[in-house]
C-alpha cells in the first residue's frame, strides 16, 4: 500500500501522509465506478477513506426478536428478506414493501430502496402498525454482509452516491488490514500522560469497535489529533509572526512637554473608566511598550466599553508620532466607528510646528469602497504623507494603494468575520513599504464574546484580555418573547407610553433574503405600515444600509435629539449606535436572527439608568427557535449566551472564516464537553514546539500539517 507497494519502514508504521498518496481504487473491491462515486464525495485516497467516520453505531446486543417487539417501541432487528414488492403511494411515490423473517416471526418493512430476497440485514426503527399489521416504516437499514461484532458502525450515505453503508465498512476494514501497522505521529510520552490510544488502534476502534468504551477512546484520540493540528498551526503562526518581528516600543508615558493624548482623552471622558477597562488598558500598555509587536484579543460583552480601550491604544501610538488604523467588517460599521472616533478624538490637539499656535487637531479619515475617487486620492496621499493620524475603514484598507508613513497601532473590530490572512495583510502595511519598517501592534476585538474553548482555536495565536464588567448604572434589559397578536398589541402600547415619557424606541425589521436593496424596501414598507397603524401619530424615522452616510447622519441626530421618537431600522443599528434615551427595542421575526445578533441588538438599549425592555416578536416555537429566544429571555450575559449559541448552532459559524480545508473538525467540537481536549492539544503543541520549533524532528507531524493545510503551511519552512 505504500506508493511503491512495498512494506512500511520497519518499526515506524505507515503515516497518514503516505496513505494520502494511495488512490482509493487500490483497495480491493473498489472498482472504477465506485472510485468515481467516492471521488464525488471527496474521498480520493486511502487516508480520506480511513477518515470517513461512522455517523453512529448500533448495538447488536440490543437486538430484539421480531416476536417480542411491541408497537411504539424502538428496536434493532436482524432478519432475512423473504419477499419484495413494489407499491405506489396514493401520491404516486414508489415504495418497496419487504417481508422480513428472523425465525421468531415476520414483519413488514416499508422502505424506499430495493433489497433482494435472501439479504441479511439489520433494521433499526420504531414499530408501528398499518392496516392491522405490524411494520417498520423507513428504518435505518444496514446490510450485515459477513460482518460480525456487537457494534455496527453506520456510515453517512447519500442516495446519489449509490454506495451502501456496509460497503464503507468492508472497504475500510480491508484498507486498515492492508495499511497496518499505522504509525503514530505524536510522541508516546504525551499519549501516555494523557492516557490516549495509539493512532492505529484509534482508527480501528472508530470503525469497528468491540465495545462502546473502545469507540469512546478512539474518538477521543482522533478528536485530539484534529485539535492538535489546529493548535500546532496557531502556535506556529504566532512563532512565525514573532520570529523576525520588529516591534515598536511605544511611549506609554510620554516625558513632560511631550504630547500626552491618552491623558487628555481620559480627562475629557464624561465617566470614570471601569476597573476592567483600566486593567485592559494596562495590559495593552505593557504590550505597546514592549519590544515585540502586540497580538491581543479584547473580548467584552456588548456595552462593556471596548471602543474607549481601543481609542487609548490608538492614541498611544499617535502621541508618539505613529499612525493608527481601525478596520471594521462592513461599511456601516466603519462609518459608525468613524463618526464615533472622530467625535472622541477630533478635539485633541497634536503639536505641529508648521501651524499657527503650534498645534492641529488629531486627523481622522474614513476609507471604504464607497469613498469617492477624489476623497480616496486625498486619503492615500495624506496617509503616506503622514498628515492623517487615524484611518477608519473596511477591507478597502487592505488594498495595495494604501500606504502609511508610519503605521503604529492596528485595531480590528469583529475579527471573526476576518481571516488570519487579512490580519497579517494589514499588519504588513507597517513594514517594508513604508516608514521605518517596524510591525505595528495589533488589537483584535470581538463584537460579542465567544466561548473560551472556541477562542483558543479561532484566536489561538492571540493573547487574551477580558472586559468582564459593565459600566455601573446600567439596568439589565427585561426581555420578553411575544408569540401572540395580543402580546404584540401590548408591546406597541408600551412603545407609545415610553415615547410619551420622553424615551425612544427601536424597531428592527425582519431579515429579508436577497439583496440589501430588497431589505431596504421592506424596511421602508414596514415603517409606513407602523406609522399608519400601531404607531400612528408618533414621529417615526427610517434607517437602512442603502442610505448614504450623508442621509443616515441627519436621521441619527434627529433620533438622538428626540425629533424622531421611533427608529425603524434594519440591522445596520446592530453595533455601535449609542442613544442613552432609547429604552425599548422591538425585534420583529426575532427567530430569524442568531443569538449573538439578538444580543448585539438588545445592547442598543439599557445604556443609561432608565429601565429598558427588549421585545422579541415571533410565532415560531420550533425547538431551535425556542432555545434561542428562551435563552435571550433568561440571560443578559453575553458570555453565557455565547455558550448556548455554540450548543445550538455548532462551531460552523465560529469557524466560518477559517479556510474551509481539510483542517475542518470532523470529530472534535468546540462545545464545553471537548474543552479539556482543546486545552490538552494546546499544551502538547506548545511543548513540542518549544523543543522543536520547525517540527524538524517530528517529521510525521510536519507532513500531516502540510497535508491538511496545503499552501497555508508555509510557516513550516525554516527562516
Ligand atoms: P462595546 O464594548 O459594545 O463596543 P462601547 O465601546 O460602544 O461598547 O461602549 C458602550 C457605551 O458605554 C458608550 O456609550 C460608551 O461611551 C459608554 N462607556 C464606555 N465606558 C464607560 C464607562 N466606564 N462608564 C460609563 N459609560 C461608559
Ligand atoms: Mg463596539
Amino acid at each position: 500500500m505504500t506508493p511503491g507497494g512495498g512494506p512500511a519502514e520497519p518499526g515506524r508504521g505507515r503515516t497518514i501522509a503516505e496513505l494520502a498518496e494511495v488512490p482509493v481504487d487500490r483497495v480491493k473491491r473498489i472498482g472504477e465506478k465506485r472510485a468515481e462515486a467516492l471521488r464525488e464525495l471527496g474521498i480520493e485516497t486511502v487516508a480520506d477513506l480511513l477518515m470517513y467516520y461512522p455517523r453512529r453505531y448500533l448495538d447488536r446486543t440490543r437486538q430484539s426478536d421480531v416476536a417480542d417487539v411491541g408497537v411504539g417501541e424502538e428496536a434493532v432487528i436482524v432478519a432475512e428478506v423473504v419477499s419484495t414488492r413494489y407499491r405506489r403511494t396514493q401520491r404516486g411515490r414508489a415504495l418497496v414493501e419487504l417481508e422480513v423473517d428472523d425465525q421468531s416471526g415476520r414483519l413488514r418493512v416499508v422502505f424506499f430502496k430495493q433489497l433482494p430476497a435472501g439479504t441479511q440485514a439489520m433494521f433499526f426503527g420504531k414499530l408501528d402498525t398499518y392496516r392491522g399489521k405490524r411494520q417498520l416504516t423507513n428504518p435505518v437499514v444496514d446490510l450485515i454482509g459477513n460482518r460480525t461484532g456487537r457494534i455496527v458502525p453506520i456510515y453517512p450515505t447519500t442516495e446519489a452516491s449509490g454506495i451502501a453503508g456496509w460497503e464503507y465498512g468492508e472497504w475500510i476494514e480491508e484498507a486498515l488490514k492492508r495499511a497496518s501497522p499505522i504509525g503514530d505521529p505524536v510522541p508516546g510520552r504525551y499519549l501516555a500522560d494523557l492516557g490516549m490510544a495509539a493512532r492505529g488502534d484509534a482508527l480501528s476502534g472508530i470503525h469497528h469497535p468491540e465495545s462502546f468504551e473502545e469507540k469512546g477512546a478512539a474518538r477521543r484520540r482522533l478528536a485530539f489529533d484534529e485539535l492538535l493540528r489546529l493548535q500546532l498551526e496557531v502556535v506556529m503562526r504566532r512563532q512565525e509572526s514573532e520570529r523576525d518581528a520588529r516591534g515598536i516600543r511605544h511611549a506609554v508615558e510620554p516625558a513632560d512637554g511631550e504630547p500626552n493624548l491618552v491623558r487628555d482623552f481620559k480627562r475629557r471622558l464624561a465617566f470614570e473608566l471601569t476597573k476592567a477597562q483600566e486593567q485592559a488598558i494596562a495590559e495593552i500598555d505593557r504590550d505597546l511598550a514592549g519590544p515585540l509587536p502586540m497580538h491581543r484579543l479584547l473580548q467584552g460583552d456588548v456595552g462593556s466599553g471596548k471602543t474607549v480601550v481601543a481609542a487609548c491604544a490608538l492614541l498611544t501610538g499617535i502621541q508618539g508620532g505613529y499612525q493608527g488604523a481601525f478596520m471594521a467588517p462592513t461599511e456601516v460599521l466603519a462609518e459608525q466607528h468613524f463618526f464615533g472616533l472622530r467625535a472622541l478624538l477630533g478635539a485633541l490637539e497634536m503639536p505641529d510646528q508648521e501651524r499657527l499656535g503650534g498645534t492641529r487637531p488629531v486627523a481622522v479619515a474614513l476609507l471604504t469602497s464607497r469613498t469617492g475617487a477624489r476623497e480616496r486620492a486625498r486619503v492615500y496621499e495624506e496617509l503616506v504623507g503622514g498628515s492623517i493620524d487615524l484611518v477608519v475603514g473596511t477591507h478597502a484598507l487592505l488594498t495595495g494603494e494604501v500606504r502609511f508613513s508610519s503605521l503604529g497601532v492596528v485595531v480590528i473590530d469583529e475579527q471573526h468575520r476576518f481571516g488570519v490572512e487579512q490580519r497579517a495583510a494589514l499588519r504588513s502595511k507597517g513594514r517594508g513599504e513604508s516608514g521605518d519598517g517596524s510591525d505595528p501592534d495589533v488589537l483584535v476585538m470581538t463584537a460579542t464574546p465567544i466561548p473560551r474553548t472556541a477562542a483558543m482555536v479561532v484566536f489561538g495565536d492571540l493573547d487574551m484580555t477580558l472586559l468582564d464588567e459593565l459600566p455601573s448604572g446600567r439596568t439589565p434589559v427585561r426581555t420578553i418573547w411575544s408569540r401572540t397578536d395580543r402580546g404584540d398589541a401590548e408591546i406597541w402600547e408600551h412603545v407609545r407610553s415610553e415615547v410619551a415619557a420622553g424615551n425612544r424606541a427601536f424597531v428592527v425589521c425582519p431579515l429579508v433574503d436577497g439583496s440589501e436593496r430588497v431589505e431596504a424596501r421592506s424596511a421602508t414598507a414596514e415603517m409606513l405600515r407602523l406609522s399608519q397603524t400601531a404607531l400612528s401619530g408618533l414621529a417615526v424615522g427610517l434607517l437602512h444600509g442603502q442610505m448614504k452616510a450623508s442621509e443616515k447622519e441627519p436621521v441619527m441626530s434627529a433620533f438622538r435629539s428626540g425629533e424622531i421618537q421611533v427608529l425603524v431600522a434594519t440591522t445596520v443599528i446592530e453595533v455601535g449606535v449609542d442613544v442613552p434615551e432609547a429604552t425599548v427595542m422591538v425585534i420583529e421575526d426575532a427567530d430569524r436572527f442568531g443569538i449573538a445578533q439578538l444580543h448585539q441588538l438588545r445592547g442598543r438599549v439599557g445604556r443609561s439608568d432608565r429601565p429598558s425592555w427588549c421585545y422579541l416578536l415571533s410565532r415560531n416555537d420550533s425547538p431551535e427557535a425556542a432555545m434561542r429566544l428562551g435563552a435571550m429571555e433568561s440571560s443578559t450575559d453575553g458570555f453565557e449566551l455565547a455558550e448556548v449559541d455554540l450548543e445550538v448552532r455548532g462551531e460552523g459559524t465560529i469557524l466560518g472564516s477559517r479556510q474551509k480545508g481539510r483542517s475542518d473538525l470532523k470529530l472534535a467540537t468546540l462545545r464545553p464537553a471537548d474543552r479539556r481536549l482543546v486545552v490538552d492539544a494546546r499544551n502538547v503543541a506548545e511543548s513540542i514546539l518549544a523543543e522543536d520549533p520547525y517540527l524538524e524532528r517530528h517529521t510525521d507531524l510536519a507532513d500531516e500539517l502540510r497535508l491538511f493545510l496545503g499552501e497555508e503551511a508555509a510557516f513550516l519552512r525554516k527562516g
